[in-house]
């Protein structure tokens, strides 16, 4: 069980903004910017390879949910939304994630 499954089932704290059926908001422990918030599906799909076809409406629910929150925060000025996707993606935790990260400037490409 990932370490975010386990914050679906309430097993580990976090500081959750947003919940549906469909997705989970919380915030990063270790944020990388003023606002940043991982908007996750409760069905545990490990990473953007492993969907298939049924999970199409769950990407778009945790989009549009990312939208809500972005506007929750006060996001007014922009903010980006991240999806890490395995190794060399820079995915650490094995559940798919959608980072939105703002408050501040962002630079690019990333890193
Ligand atoms: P990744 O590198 O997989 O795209 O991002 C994983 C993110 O999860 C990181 O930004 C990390 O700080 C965050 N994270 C890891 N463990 C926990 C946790 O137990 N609680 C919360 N709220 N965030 C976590």
């Amino acid at each position: 069980m990932s370490i975010f499954a386990k914050i679906i089932a309430r097993e580990i704290p976090a500081d959750i903004v947003f919940e549906d059926d469909v997705c989970l908001a919380f915030r990063d422990i270790a944020p990388k910017a003023p606002v940043h918030i991982l908007v996750i599906p409760k069905k545990p799909i490990v990473s953007l390879a492993d969907l298939t076809e049924e999970d199409q409406a769950a990407m778009g629910r945790c989009v549009v949910v990312a939208s809500i929150v972005a506007k929750q925060e006060g996001l007014d000025n922009g903010y980006r939304l991240v999806v890490n996707s395995g190794a060399d993606g820079g995915q650490e935790v094995p559940h798919l994630h959608f980072h939105l990260l703002g408050g501040r400037k962002m630079s690019w490409p990333p890193g």
